[in-house]
């Protein structure tokens, strides 16, 4: 082959390699996919970590494996033009400094234009139909969801803890309204832990993959100088690229726990929590079990538990129960929820005395419609909180404090009655998100679905998306889901109408797919 067609060749199989392969690992190193989801990738990301003094939050093995793809179709090209350049008549004095030169010339050039074509093809959608990633990261990086209520009153001003609670068989007393910390991170973060601290909060919750292991870091930093003793910490048995599935070695719990514990700056966490549990596998997973009890034993973490939003609650829940292992449940619970759930928590009080956190307390976090409640006595947080805690069975609830404004807002609800204005807002409330809300456990539309997809999971991922500002962990979670929306494209729908909520299901499951898939 002559030099001239070999590096042609050679760059065709560069651009290709960079259009259809690094694209798409880039593209899945960009919104965090787990690093075992590449080939190879665990093995990567822990070479690529052990090499790096001071490695980054997020998986890395994405990102190594697009160069090295790049770098492999320039080193093809390389040596196809070396070798066409030796077989030439000339070969004698020119042969391996041309084929060199020219080489890596070709590698480079070669390397470059891949990597811009990935980068089209990603951003751009160039190839792929125009849906590349500029639309949702448009949104991603437009304007700030609303948090706040639209008026911050001087009576709100300084609040403080009111109240504390027992927390089921641990037998620690915590502040009935306590800090959720999926969104926070640097020093912003930080300081509104420190903050919350300071206005008597007692029970931290965290897990790695909040904020790419930015959470932790953040309630780290703000936990020095406090009396350990005097605080619950709450995290998960995950990474900061997303869960452990069941089946995963003991050491690799057990990692995942040390991790925790180097990022907080502590000893030990009084909870580790089998995390957003959604099957009984998992849930009673022995090399979990196992490397709990050795944590415990070797005094790095006090009590178990598990959260959970699924649909299959009751299997989760009752298995929990049953095993007596669980010492902390922590359910999505707000008002309007399935009734069914009021039975489990109760049960799980009444048999195993299990501490009870409720999260997702917010029903979706539609702060878009803030501005309704102007005229309210309360603000609608206020409200739902009381409505959590009037349930006796509740130990607190825990919600992301973002901003300054919240410790104000949300610790006003502290050890409050819920009144009749409360209610009359929540009813408002739920007029506003009629027809949008997907809430956790009903599942009542999964068994009309005859692909199985997880409707109700995938409406939660839009929820981090666009409610909560998790743009990022919801593309994540939306490209783990071994079957996704766009199955609903040219389906004839037979869901229509199994919603109790007035969910038209299948028209948003297209837009949802549209927004968490990039590219
Ligand atoms: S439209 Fe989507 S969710 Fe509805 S039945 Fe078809 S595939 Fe399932
Ligand atoms: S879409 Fe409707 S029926 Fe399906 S899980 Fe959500 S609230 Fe329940």
């Amino acid at each position: 082959m002559r030099p001239r067609n070999a590096f042609l060749l050679g760059l065709a199989l560069t651009l290709a390699v960079g259009f259809f392969y690094a694209g798409a690992v880039l593209y899945r190193t960009f919104i965090g996919l787990d690093p075992a989801a590449f080939p190879a990738g665990a093995a990567i990301e822990s070479a690529a970590r052990a090499v790096l003094p001071r490695p980054p939050d997020f998986p890395l093995a994405g990102l190594v494996l697009a160069l090295l793809s790049l770098l492999a179709a320039g080193a093809a090209t390389f040596w196809l033009v070396r070798r066409a350049v030796r077989a030439g008549t000339d070969r004698a004095r020119r042969s391996f400094l041309t084929g060199a030169a020219s080489g890596a010339g070709a590698a480079l050039v070669a390397t470059g234009a891949g990597g811009a074509l990935a980068l089209a093809r990603a951003f751009l959608g160039l190839g792929n139909e125009g849906r590349g990633w500029r639309p949702t990261a448009t949104r991603i990086f437009g304007d700030e969801v609303p948090h706040t209520a639209p008026d911050w009153r001087d009576e709100w001003k300084g609040a403080r803890v009111r109240a504390w609670r027992r927390l089921g068989r641990t037998g620690f007393e915590v502040s009935d309204i306590s800090l959720g910390t999926g969104g926070l991170s640097g020093e912003n973060g930080e300081a509104i832990v420190r903050e919350a601290l300071e206005r008597g909060v007692n029970y931290l919750d965290t897990a790695p993959d909040y904020a790419g292991s930015g959470s932790e870091q953040a309630i780290g930093r703000a936990l020095r100088g406090w009396d350990r003793t005097k605080l619950f910490v709450a995290t998960k048995f995950c990474t900061p690229a997303g869960h452990l599935p069941a089946g995963s070695p003991v050491s690799a719990y057990e990692a995942a726990l040390e991790g925790s514990l180097r990022r907080l700056g502590t000893d030990y966490v009084d909870l580790v929590h089998v995390h957003s549990c959604d099957e009984v596998e998992r849930l009673l997973d022995e090399n979990l079990h196992e490397a709990f009890e050795r944590l415990k034993q070797a005094g790095k973490v006090r009590f178990l538990g598990f959260s959970s939003h699924t649909p299959n609650l009751l299997q989760v829940a009752d298995a929990a129960i049953r095993s007596g292992r669980f010492d902390v449940m922590m359910p999505a619970y707000h008002h309007g929820i399935w009734p069914g759930l009021h039975d489990v928590i109760a049960r799980a009080r009444r048999e195993q005395d299990m501490g009870v956190v409720a999260m997702k307390t917010l029903k979706g976090a539609k702060h878009h419609g803030l501005a309704g409640f102007r005229e309210q006595a309360h603000a609608y947080s206020q409200a739902a909180f009381k409505w959590v805690l009037s349930n006796p069975d509740v130990s607190c609830l825990v919600i992301s404090f973002r901003q300054p404004q919240h410790l104000d807002e949300y610790l006003f609800a502290s050890g409050a009655a819920l009144g009749a204005s409360d209610l009359a807002v929540l009813r408002a409330y739920d007029e506003r998100i009629a027809g949008s809300y997907c809430a956790p456990h009903c599942g009542a539309c999964l068994a009309s679905c005859p692909h199985g997809l997880p409707i109700a999971d995938v409406f939660r991922y839009r929820m981090y998306f666009e409610d909560y500002g998790w743009e990022k962990r919801s593309l994540a979670s939306y490209a783990k889901l071994a079957r996704n929306a766009s199955a609903c494209l040219g389906c004839p729908a037979p869901c229509a109408g199994a919603c109790p909520s007035g969910i038209p299901i299948q028209r948003r499951m297209l837009e949802t797919h549209e927004l968490l898939t990039l590219g």
